[in-house]
Protein backbone atom coordinates (compact mmCIF):
# COMPACT_ATOMS: atom_id res chain seq x y z
CA UNK A 1 0.00 0.00 0.00
CA UNK A 2 1.22 3.25 -1.27
CA UNK A 3 2.20 5.56 2.35
CA UNK A 4 -0.63 8.05 2.83
CA UNK A 5 0.74 11.82 2.06
CA UNK A 6 1.53 14.32 4.42
CA UNK A 7 -0.78 16.66 4.20
CA UNK A 8 -0.60 19.80 3.81
CA UNK A 9 2.36 19.19 1.62
CA UNK A 10 5.81 20.05 2.67
CA UNK A 11 6.25 22.17 -0.32
CA UNK A 12 2.71 24.20 0.70
CA UNK A 13 3.55 28.36 0.50
CA UNK A 14 4.14 29.74 3.49
CA UNK A 15 2.69 32.94 4.38
CA UNK A 16 2.36 35.43 7.79
CA UNK A 17 -0.84 37.62 7.85
CA UNK A 18 -2.44 40.31 9.92
CA UNK A 19 -5.28 38.82 11.21
CA UNK A 20 -5.48 36.31 14.30
CA UNK A 21 -6.82 32.94 12.65
CA UNK A 22 -9.15 30.43 13.42
CA UNK A 23 -10.59 27.54 12.12
CA UNK A 24 -13.59 28.72 9.44
CA UNK A 25 -12.35 32.47 8.87
CA UNK A 26 -12.21 33.69 5.47
CA UNK A 27 -9.05 35.27 4.99
CA UNK A 28 -8.31 37.78 2.17
CA UNK A 29 -5.06 38.09 0.69
CA UNK A 30 -3.59 40.79 -1.35
CA UNK A 31 -1.07 42.49 -2.64
CA UNK A 32 2.48 41.48 -2.86
CA UNK A 33 1.34 38.43 -1.05
CA UNK A 34 -1.48 37.60 -3.51
CA UNK A 35 0.94 38.36 -6.41
CA UNK A 36 3.34 35.43 -4.37
CA UNK A 37 0.74 33.10 -4.15
CA UNK A 38 -1.00 33.49 -7.78
CA UNK A 39 1.80 34.21 -9.76
CA UNK A 40 4.91 33.07 -8.46
CA UNK A 41 3.29 29.66 -6.77
CA UNK A 42 0.63 29.51 -9.11
CA UNK A 43 -2.11 28.17 -6.61
CA UNK A 44 -5.33 27.39 -7.45
CA UNK A 45 -8.86 26.75 -5.97
CA UNK A 46 -8.70 23.71 -3.58
CA UNK A 47 -4.73 23.91 -2.98
CA UNK A 48 -3.30 24.23 0.49
CA UNK A 49 -1.47 27.21 1.69
CA UNK A 50 0.05 27.21 5.39
CA UNK A 51 -0.74 30.91 7.16
CA UNK A 52 1.10 31.62 10.64
CA UNK A 53 -0.58 35.02 12.99
CA UNK A 54 2.12 35.17 15.06
CA UNK A 55 -0.60 34.60 17.95
CA UNK A 56 -1.91 31.49 17.44
CA UNK A 57 0.62 29.24 15.16
CA UNK A 58 0.75 27.66 11.77
CA UNK A 59 -2.84 26.74 9.97
CA UNK A 60 -3.05 24.70 7.30
CA UNK A 61 -6.21 26.90 4.88
CA UNK A 62 -7.45 26.08 1.48
CA UNK A 63 -7.42 28.17 -1.53
CA UNK A 64 -11.21 29.05 -2.24
CA UNK A 65 -10.65 31.56 -4.87
CA UNK A 66 -7.81 33.21 -6.76
CA UNK A 67 -9.35 36.47 -8.28
CA UNK A 68 -7.04 39.22 -10.34
CA UNK A 69 -6.20 40.77 -7.33
CA UNK A 70 -6.97 38.99 -4.05
CA UNK A 71 -6.90 35.63 -3.33
CA UNK A 72 -9.13 33.96 -0.62
CA UNK A 73 -8.61 31.40 1.91
CA UNK A 74 -10.47 28.97 4.37
CA UNK A 75 -8.61 28.52 7.16
CA UNK A 76 -8.91 24.78 8.08
CA UNK A 77 -6.74 23.35 11.16
CA UNK A 78 -4.03 24.09 13.07
CA UNK A 79 -1.10 22.51 12.48
CA UNK A 80 0.86 23.99 15.25
CA UNK A 81 0.90 26.30 17.97
CA UNK A 82 3.07 29.16 18.34
CA UNK A 83 6.84 28.09 19.05
CA UNK A 84 8.84 29.45 22.16
CA UNK A 85 11.90 30.30 21.62
CA UNK A 86 14.95 30.82 23.48
CA UNK A 87 14.52 34.11 25.53
CA UNK A 88 17.52 35.68 23.40
CA UNK A 89 18.05 39.59 22.50
CA UNK A 90 20.26 40.54 19.17
CA UNK A 91 20.97 44.15 20.06
CA UNK A 92 23.32 44.78 17.53
CA UNK A 93 25.51 47.73 16.42
CA UNK A 94 23.38 49.35 12.86
CA UNK A 95 25.88 48.58 9.79
CA UNK A 96 25.57 49.33 6.05
CA UNK A 97 22.61 48.25 4.45
CA UNK A 98 23.43 44.68 2.42
CA UNK A 99 25.24 43.97 5.42
CA UNK A 100 22.56 44.61 8.18
CA UNK A 101 20.01 42.91 6.20
CA UNK A 102 22.07 39.66 6.34
CA UNK A 103 21.49 39.81 10.29
CA UNK A 104 17.96 40.54 9.98
CA UNK A 105 17.58 37.38 7.75
CA UNK A 106 19.73 35.28 9.88
CA UNK A 107 18.73 36.39 13.17
CA UNK A 108 15.64 35.57 12.40
CA UNK A 109 16.51 32.43 10.60
CA UNK A 110 18.89 31.33 13.62
CA UNK A 111 15.98 31.94 16.63
CA UNK A 112 16.25 35.26 17.90
CA UNK A 113 13.41 36.34 19.87
CA UNK A 114 14.20 40.36 19.61
CA UNK A 115 16.00 41.88 17.28
CA UNK A 116 17.47 45.27 18.43
CA UNK A 117 19.54 47.60 15.84
CA UNK A 118 21.48 50.04 17.93
CA UNK A 119 22.95 53.26 17.51
CA UNK A 120 26.84 54.05 18.42
CA UNK A 121 29.34 56.49 17.49
CA UNK A 122 31.80 54.76 14.95
CA UNK A 123 27.93 53.59 13.23
CA UNK A 124 28.22 54.12 9.21
CA UNK A 125 24.85 53.61 8.58
CA UNK A 126 22.10 55.92 10.66
CA UNK A 127 19.17 54.72 9.45
CA UNK A 128 16.80 51.44 9.53
CA UNK A 129 13.69 51.32 6.73
CA UNK A 130 11.70 49.54 9.91
CA UNK A 131 8.83 48.24 7.06
CA UNK A 132 11.69 46.88 5.25
CA UNK A 133 13.83 45.37 8.14
CA UNK A 134 9.94 43.86 9.29
CA UNK A 135 9.31 42.29 5.79
CA UNK A 136 13.04 40.78 5.68
CA UNK A 137 12.09 38.97 8.88
CA UNK A 138 8.91 37.75 7.87
CA UNK A 139 10.15 36.44 4.69
CA UNK A 140 13.05 34.20 6.71
CA UNK A 141 10.21 33.53 8.93
CA UNK A 142 8.42 32.05 6.05
CA UNK A 143 11.19 30.57 4.43
CA UNK A 144 12.45 28.40 7.58
CA UNK A 145 9.37 27.72 8.93
CA UNK A 146 9.43 29.87 12.17
CA UNK A 147 5.59 30.18 13.72
CA UNK A 148 6.94 32.98 15.92
CA UNK A 149 8.26 36.18 14.66
CA UNK A 150 11.39 38.05 15.93
CA UNK A 151 10.26 41.40 17.50
CA UNK A 152 12.06 43.91 15.50
CA UNK A 153 12.74 47.40 17.11
CA UNK A 154 13.64 50.82 16.06
CA UNK A 155 16.79 51.64 16.30
CA UNK A 156 18.19 53.12 19.98
CA UNK A 157 21.06 54.84 21.27
CA UNK A 158 23.43 52.75 23.28
CA UNK A 159 23.36 55.05 25.90
CA UNK A 160 19.48 54.73 25.94
CA UNK A 161 19.61 51.37 25.57
CA UNK A 162 22.05 50.54 28.37
CA UNK A 163 20.11 53.23 30.69
CA UNK A 164 16.31 51.04 29.83
CA UNK A 165 18.24 47.85 30.59
CA UNK A 166 15.34 45.48 32.29
CA UNK A 167 16.66 43.87 35.41
CA UNK A 168 17.74 40.17 35.12
CA UNK A 169 18.71 40.02 31.26
CA UNK A 170 22.27 39.09 31.65
CA UNK A 171 23.96 40.97 28.98
CA UNK A 172 26.73 39.49 26.30
CA UNK A 173 28.87 41.84 25.37
CA UNK A 174 31.33 40.76 22.33
CA UNK A 175 34.20 42.10 23.31
CA UNK A 176 37.30 41.66 20.28
CA UNK A 177 39.97 42.89 23.14
CA UNK A 178 38.65 39.64 24.86
CA UNK A 179 36.33 38.27 27.66
CA UNK A 180 35.38 34.90 28.93
CA UNK A 181 34.71 32.08 25.98
CA UNK A 182 31.20 32.65 24.82
CA UNK A 183 30.80 29.18 24.41
CA UNK A 184 31.68 29.05 28.49
CA UNK A 185 29.82 31.82 29.63
CA UNK A 186 26.71 30.54 27.62
CA UNK A 187 26.66 27.37 29.22
CA UNK A 188 27.28 29.00 32.64
CA UNK A 189 23.91 31.18 32.32
CA UNK A 190 20.58 30.48 32.77
CA UNK A 191 17.45 33.11 31.98
CA UNK A 192 16.60 35.80 29.73
CA UNK A 193 19.55 37.25 28.02
CA UNK A 194 20.92 39.18 25.12
CA UNK A 195 24.06 39.60 22.58
CA UNK A 196 25.51 42.75 22.38
CA UNK A 197 27.81 43.56 19.27
CA UNK A 198 29.10 46.22 17.28
CA UNK A 199 29.30 48.24 14.05
CA UNK A 200 32.03 47.89 11.58
CA UNK A 201 34.36 50.14 13.38
CA UNK A 202 33.55 48.16 17.09
CA UNK A 203 32.93 50.53 19.93
CA UNK A 204 35.16 53.48 21.06
CA UNK A 205 36.52 53.56 24.46
CA UNK A 206 34.06 55.53 25.73
CA UNK A 207 31.57 52.94 25.14
CA UNK A 208 33.65 50.03 25.70
CA UNK A 209 34.03 51.43 28.96
CA UNK A 210 30.28 52.20 29.51
CA UNK A 211 29.36 48.71 28.42
CA UNK A 212 31.59 46.95 30.75
CA UNK A 213 30.65 49.18 33.99
CA UNK A 214 27.17 48.04 33.29
CA UNK A 215 26.03 45.66 36.47
CA UNK A 216 24.77 43.34 33.63
CA UNK A 217 27.36 42.90 31.14
CA UNK A 218 29.75 40.16 30.61
CA UNK A 219 32.30 40.75 28.64
CA UNK A 220 32.81 37.41 26.07
CA UNK A 221 35.08 36.70 23.35
CA UNK A 222 34.26 34.95 20.16
CA UNK A 223 37.77 33.77 19.38
CA UNK A 224 41.33 35.02 18.28
CA UNK A 225 40.26 36.41 14.94
CA UNK A 226 38.36 40.05 14.14
CA UNK A 227 35.16 38.96 13.07
CA UNK A 228 32.78 41.63 10.83
CA UNK A 229 29.70 42.60 12.86
CA UNK A 230 27.43 41.10 10.98
CA UNK A 231 29.32 37.52 11.52
CA UNK A 232 30.41 38.00 15.58
CA UNK A 233 26.46 38.53 15.83
CA UNK A 234 25.12 35.22 13.77
CA UNK A 235 28.26 33.14 15.03
CA UNK A 236 27.20 34.09 18.40
CA UNK A 237 23.71 33.40 18.42
CA UNK A 238 24.34 29.95 16.67
CA UNK A 239 26.97 29.30 19.89
CA UNK A 240 24.04 30.45 22.02
CA UNK A 241 21.39 28.26 20.48
CA UNK A 242 23.34 25.18 20.63
CA UNK A 243 23.70 25.48 24.19
CA UNK A 244 20.15 26.57 24.76
CA UNK A 245 19.25 22.86 23.05
CA UNK A 246 17.24 24.64 20.18
CA UNK A 247 19.43 23.04 17.45
N1 LIG B 1 37.20 47.03 16.42
C1 LIG B 1 37.37 46.63 15.08
C2 LIG B 1 36.33 45.71 14.46
C3 LIG B 1 34.95 45.69 14.98
S1 LIG B 1 34.22 44.18 14.64
C4 LIG B 1 37.69 47.81 14.24
O1 LIG B 1 38.14 48.76 14.79
O2 LIG B 1 37.51 47.78 13.03
C5 LIG B 1 32.54 44.47 14.96
C6 LIG B 1 32.03 43.89 16.25
O3 LIG B 1 32.05 42.46 16.22
C7 LIG B 1 32.80 44.25 17.49
O4 LIG B 1 32.40 45.50 17.99
C8 LIG B 1 32.46 43.13 18.44
O5 LIG B 1 31.23 43.37 19.08
C9 LIG B 1 32.30 41.95 17.52
N2 LIG B 1 33.50 41.08 17.42
C10 LIG B 1 34.28 40.88 16.34
N3 LIG B 1 35.24 39.97 16.59
C11 LIG B 1 35.06 39.56 17.86
C12 LIG B 1 35.71 38.60 18.70
N4 LIG B 1 36.76 37.92 18.29
N5 LIG B 1 35.25 38.45 19.96
C13 LIG B 1 34.19 39.17 20.41
N6 LIG B 1 33.53 40.06 19.65
C14 LIG B 1 33.94 40.27 18.39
Amino acid sequence: MPATPAWPPKSAPRLFVAETLAAGLSVRIEGNPAHYLARVMRVDAGDTVILCDDVTGEWAARVSDVGKRDVTLAVAELLREREAVPDLWLCAGLLKKDRFDLVLEKATELGAARIQPMLTRRCVADKLNLERARAITVEAAEQCARTALPELCAPVKLDALLAAWPEGRALFFADENGGEPAAQAFAAHAGPAAILTGPEGGFDEAERASIRAHPAARAVSLGPRILRGETASLAALAVWMARAGDW
